[in-house]
């Protein structure tokens, strides 16, 4: 009967055992260097998906790895636990959203469990936890006392019917409320902010300290900060005291303004609209005040704007120019104005069309001189080119003219030179429920009053009441929001936000390496032994707010003296998508399950029209979702680890294959028969090895030197998988059942396996008579003398053609390897007496004759 492996009896078995031996406990041991191997936390949504596995197991290999080779590691997990899903849950079905989270925790947990994850779960943490936020909500006022939190005015989307803040989520593309339908509006509330901006220039360069991150990632760092250097400019208003500031990166473009725009928003709309404008002015800002910034800035939509009939004037010319007001300028962004050159820039060019404003050519294309000037333009030029028409500075470089302008603004008072980030503080206060209250208390007589820390945490109450409606259910509970002032004893007010949970997770990882303080946020000495963490892996849709934030975090405490360090990620992997086939009906757009489609020949079972088949992101509204539990059920955790690995690199997106999950399931049972079949007491005493021998010795050890290869820096987990299939293969084929080298590969086998299906590994080291866990062992390091070939096969080629090969000593020099390939049977053959010109001798590959 066929040996077999039986992946479920087999699993469980050693997920018991590893631990009751404790085998997943982080090391105390600080003889050993360091490891911290991290993935990102997930949302405890109730079930874990493909994508989750995957993150997970591609952080497993890599911490099961590093302790074989030496490392004490840290591999924790927790869960961001704080959101909106659970307050919706509370709303629809009454499940207090503790409770929902806290089982949602419990399924995901033994999912995760099932696994194999070398975990350390007695570091767990939960973001919701009171023992978790009470440091949330010290670390804000960390942020308070060093004056980056603070409160100001910004937009929220308001439910009009309903009474409600909502968030971005809960407005539909049409701009209406989930809940209600109705058309959601923007007002205005005072909240809380923290001042990234203090730390763009340091966010944005200390990118280059971060050697083990994606270029793309970084990029799109860079982006997000946004920063650019130009100018910042005043325009006079006539008849009015106050200038209009903009902030250009075209100051060498500043003759060419033939308008200002403000935003609808801008402080000066009002001061500047001339009675006649006034009607359509005000109707223009209700308008846009209904409208999301996404909307208002859409690259594809048309500029929309209508004069103010106020008048500026441009101080480099004295001309007289119209002032605009303009959804696509936003007034959180900049100063909230912008000058208007339309025949520099796409955008004002558009604009200018649209509104028939005037267009005033600065600068042409070098060497070009004033003739373009007689043409009009079709477009925007945006080049670098020769300035033309602007006074001083006629025929100057634009690059060089930028300097100058900006020189010039500044004798003369219009402006002066300024760096500008696109990065804008953090609004972190949300009208929710399920987040960390925000620790402050409004007190008539002291103002706003932190709460002191001895206070902390403050709890989320419990006997709260989900409707969905009115204000945020803790500004509702007056029994929690009435306290005394903490300085004087007054009736004071608590604040009733709640904070972003994007503050939960930006330090997490903090945490874990004291993740059971109840004095400290963290001890300083462990966090700074254990940080930064050597590998986080993650998926890249969080490439910019949770990676920013937390390297924003890293740097405040950092400067509050808690940690040492710049930087929380020393190395960042951003694994893909895990996909699978959908089927879709293109005339109806409804996608329809695999299971009611013939794969020979895809239709729409109702309509029988044709249906497109196509690779997307696992999900159930795509009906293409596969459920690890179902994989497992049916081939056990190795096999879909396994698989994960194998099917694509980590950083690449992941096509689901049957098949191909299939074949894993196969190797491992090959793997299996390979060393239950192995009996070592039929072994022969080491003695001369024979050429057969020495050849699989060397591809042992040449498997040991590739994977570990694999498994540094960039993680090449799929071709790592490739080399054991070789390397099982080469073990097979030699078929020298009685020798000490056959041993050698048997065991060297079941050890390089062990990070990558670590219970069939753990399985046969225990069938094979081996002690101790094969967790325990200690990663082998290849022998350099193994890989020397004795023989090399040497190929011979006529006039660049291949003729014939030969067997030649690995350790021939040129001129032996050219009398091995002369006297060889394929050149007597072909050369017969024709007269050699050139012999070329590429040493360990070929000797090509020139006749
Ligand atoms: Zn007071």
């Amino acid at each position: 009967m066929e040996s077999r492996y039986i992946p479920a009896a087999v699993e469980e078995k050693w997920q018991k055992s590893w631990a009751n031996l404790g085998l997943d406990r982080t090391s105390t041991d600080e003889s050993k260097p360091k490891f911290y191997a991290l993935s990102m936390f997930p949302y405890p949504s109730g079930s874990l998906h493909m994508g989750h596995v995957r993150n997970y197991v591609i952080t497993d290999v890599i911490a099961r790895l590093k302790r074989m080779q030496g490392y004490r590691v840290l591999h924790p997990m927790g869960w961001d636990a704080f959101g909106l899903p659970a307050e919706n849950a509370a709303i629809e079905r009454g499940i207090p959203p503790a409770k929902w989270t806290y089982q949602n925790i419990a399924q995901m947990r033994s999912q995760l469990q099932r696994l194999g994850l070398s975990i350390d779960w007695e570091k767990e943490i939960a973001t919701c936890a009171p023992e978790y936020y009470k440091w949330t909500q010290w670390i804000f006022l960390q942020f308070f006392q060093a004056g980056l939190a603070y409160q100001k005015e910004a937009a929220v989307n308001w439910d009009p019917i309903d009474q409600t803040v909502l968030a971005n989520e809960q407005v539909d593309s049409a701009g209406k409320s989930w809940r209600s339908g109705a058309i959601v509006e923007r007002k205005l509330l005072r909240q809380w902010f923290l001042k990234i901006t203090d730390y763009a220039e340091q966010l944005l360069n200390d990118l280059d300290k971060l050697t083990g991150w994606p270029e793309r990632v970084k990029i799109m760092q860079a982006n997000w900060i946004g920063k650019s250097v130009g100018a910042y400019l005043e325009f006079p208003i006539v008849g009015l005291e106050e200038k209009i500031g903009v902030f250009t990166t075209r100051p060498d473009t500043v003759y060419g303004v033939t308008y200002v725009v403000l935003a609808p928003e801008h402080p000066l709309t009002a001061s500047v609209t001339t009675p006649d404008q006034k009607e359509a002015v005000e109707a223009f800002i209700q308008e846009v005040a209904s409208q999301s910034e996404l909307e208002r800035t859409a690259e594809d939509k048309p500029k929309r704007g209508i004069p103010t009939g106020g008048i500026a004037v441009n101080p480099f010319t004295g001309a007289e120019i119209p002032i605009l007001i303009a959804d696509y300028v936003l007034y959180e962004y900049g100063t909230g104005a912008v000058m208007g050159v339309p025949a520099h820039d796409e955008r004002d060019f558009k604009f200018a069309k649209e509104k028939q404003l005037p267009i005033q050519i600065v600068i042409v294309p070098p060497g070009t001189g004033k003739t373009v000037l007689k043409t009009s333009l079709k477009q925007a030029y945006t080049e670098p080119g020769t300035v033309v028409n602007s006074g001083a500075f006629e025929g100057m470089d634009s690059t060089k003219a930028k300097d100058a302008i900006v020189q010039y603004a500044e004798q003369k008072g219009y402006g002066k030179a300024r760096v500008q980030y696109r990065l804008r503080d953090w609004l972190i206060s949300r009208q929710r429920y399920w987040g960390a209250p925000i620790p402050i208390i409004y007190c008539p007589s002291c103002g706003t009053v932190p709460v002191p820390e001895q206070d902390l945490p403050v709890k989320l109450p419990e006997d709260v009441a989900f409707t969905g409606r009115g204000a945020s259910p803790l500004a509702q509970l007056e029994s929690w929001v009435n306290v005394p002032c903490p300085n004087c004893g007054k009736p004071s007010l608590r604040e009733t936000d709640t904070m972003d949970t994007f503050i939960d997770s930006s330090w997490y990882f903090l945490r874990f390496p004291d993740a059971r303080n109840s004095e400290e946020v963290f001890a300083s000495v462990k966090t700074n032994d254990w940080m930064p963490v050597d590998q986080y892996v993650g998926g890249i849709e969080h490439a910019i707010l949770h990676l920013l934030y937390s390297r924003f975090f890293t740097k405040v405490l950092r400067d509050r003296h808690l940690i040492n360090f710049d930087e929380p990620f020393q190395s960042l992997l951003t694994q893909g998508m895990v996909q699978a086939v959908t089927y879709k009906n293109p005339l109806t757009n409804k996608y329809i399950p695999s299971a009611q489609v013939n794969e020979q020949d895809p239709k729409d079972p109702e309509t029988g029209e044709a249906l497109e088949v196509f690779y997307e992101k696992m999900s159930k509204s795509k009906y293409n979702g596969v459920a690890p539990e179902d994989v497992i059920a049916q081939y056990g955790v190795d096999t879909a680890r396994m698989f994960i690995l194998f099917k694509a690199p980590p950083e690449k997106d992941l096509e689901w294959d049957k098949a191909d999950v299939e074949g894993q399931f196969r190797f491992l049972n090959r793997i299996w028969r390979l060393v239950t079949e192995f009996d070592e007491t039929k072994v022969r005493q080491a003695d001369n090895l024979s050429s057969k021998e020495k050849e699989l010795r060397r591809a042992i050890h040449l498997a040991i030197k590739e994977i570990t290869a694999d498994l540094e820096g960039e993680y090449h987990l799929n071709t790592a998988v490739s080399e054991l299939m070789k390397l099982s293969n080469a073990i097979a084929d030699s078929k020298c059942f009685d020798s000490p080298v056959y041993a050698e590969g048997i065991e060297t086998l079941m050890q390089l396996l062990a990070p990558f299906a670590p219970h069939i590994a753990e399985e046969l080291w225990h069938l094979s008579g081996k002690t101790g866990s094969i967790h325990q062992q200690t990663w082998r390091a290849y022998d350099p003398d193994a890989l020397v070939a004795d023989e090399i096969t040497l190929v011979i080629q006529i006039m660049g053609k291949t003729r014939g090969t030969i067997q030649v000593p690995a350790q021939a020099d040129k001129q032996e390897l050219e009398n091995y390939a002369r006297q060889s049977e394929a050149a007597t053959r072909h050369l017969g007496d024709k007269e050699i010109k050139k012999v070329i001798v590429v040493p360990g590959k070929l000797v090509n004759f020139v006749i």
